[in-house]
């Protein structure tokens, strides 16, 4: 999976070494949504094609299998757009889909102009394990702070619904 802040054509890539296969493309297409930190209903051929049977976008009951995961840190070039956000973010070591979980989240809060008023700088990585320090945490690795959002990697969604509620 390499997607995009906002534009489905690409300008601002988000590289989060991922494949994501599945039989029913709705319910893909929802996971992916999340993913991206979009609820399904900002995303409206979701629900049209759920009414027309092409599938569904039932989350809360997919069954869903993770084969393996991408634990490697790696740091594609990133866009103005996603340097700009990154600027709220302090990295140790971050996989991946981690942190493309995360820069996806204040895209999302930035478009309904919640972003300013984040006031905390948000910690990301496995350089954060065992560590407790004032601060968002993001993941697993980060258990140890008194604020953090669980799941390796977390979803964006998650990720936005909890700064949101932080703000
Ligand atoms: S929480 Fe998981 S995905 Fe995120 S940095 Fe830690 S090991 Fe990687």
């Amino acid at each position: 999976m390499n997607g995009d802040l906002n534009f489905e054509e690409g300008g601002n890539p988000v590289q989060m070494n991922m494949i994501i296969a599945g039989n029913d493309p709705v319910l893909t297409d929802a996971y992916a949504a999340n993913l991206m930190g979009f609820s399904i209903e900002e995303v409206p051929y979701i629900r049209m094609a759920e009414s027309i049977g092409a599938g569904t976008a039932d989350l809360a009951n997919a069954d869903i299998i993770e084969l393996n995961k991408d634990i490697r840190s790696v740091k594609p070039m990133p866009s103005r757009r996603v340097q700009h956000l990154a600027r709220y973010v302090v990295e140790d070591s971050a996989c991946s889909a981690c942190y493309g979980s995360l820069i996806h989240a204040p895209d999302r809060l930035d478009e309904k102009g919640l972003l300013n008023r984040l006031r905390e700088k948000i910690y990301i990585g496995q350089g954060y394990r065992n560590r407790r320090c004032e601060g968002i945490g993001i993941g697993t690795c980060t258990s140890g702070f008194e604020k953090y959002v669980g799941g390796c990697p977390p979803k964006a969604r998650d990720i936005v619904e909890y700064l949101k509620s932080l703000i």
